[in-house]
């Protein structure tokens, strides 16, 4: 099983954000589910690979060349895919990946989300997605989440399109808890 951990690069948050990226990364090795995410060295994608590294996990970077360039890879992961851009590494994320979970992050990890939800509606990508909630960071995004059904944005349907968990222990029974989803999304996608 491949999982793909859209996450912070961000070092000047609470250590509790830390402390989760850490347990996802042992869960991962213990379950001995490989990783792919953005390769870098910092915030919360360093912790995560530095835990899988340390309890013997596979994890995987794919990093656009620029960030290599500027020393953004993280120093002691070994699997590396080094794309051309930004769109390039999006869709590398997702290929042959069997879920996603998005942990605390910034702009980068909203941008990452929505897009694979985006793809889901359309049918593009049809595997679990799972936000993790920890400490509530993620409430307005999924309150706006909710606004958009509630206005009509978007149909209900599309509300079991990803699960929330609030502590990474949960991470793996909500991947098998998903709805299923398939490519004919697209019929129903407008809603
Ligand atoms: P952010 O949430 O804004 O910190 O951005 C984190 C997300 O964007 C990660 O999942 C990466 O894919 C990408 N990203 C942003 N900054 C970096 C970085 N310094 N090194 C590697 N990837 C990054």
């Amino acid at each position: 099983m491949q999982v793909c951990v859209y996450c912070a690069s961000s070092e000047s948050i609470r250590e509790v954000y830390f402390q989760q990226a850490e347990l996802l990364g042992q869960i991962f090795s213990q379950e001995n589910i490989q990783v792919v995410y953005g390769g870098g060295g910092s915030g919360l994608m360093g912790r995560l690979a530095s835990s899988m590294i340390a309890s013997g996990g596979k994890i995987k970077g794919i990093m656009p060349h620029f960030m290599k360039e500027i020393e953004w890879a993280h120093k002691h992961v070994t699997e590396w895919e080094f794309v051309s851009d930004m769109h390039e590494r999006k869709r590398t994320f997702l290929e042959n990946t069997d879920a996603v979970v998005a942990l605390p992050g910034g702009v980068g990890t909203f941008e990452e989300l929505l897009e694979v939800i985006t793809w889901k509606k359309l049918g593009l990508f049809v595997k679990p997605i799972v936000i993790v909630n920890v400490e509530g960071y993620y409430d307005p995004l999924i309150l706006m989440l909710q606004k958009c059904i509630d206005e009509g944005f978007m149909s209900p349907i599309h509300g079991t399109m990803y699960e929330i968990v609030e502590d990474v222990k949960d991470v793996l029974p909500a991947i098998e808890r998903s709805a299923p989803w398939n490519e004919d999304a697209i019929r129903f996608a407008k809603g």
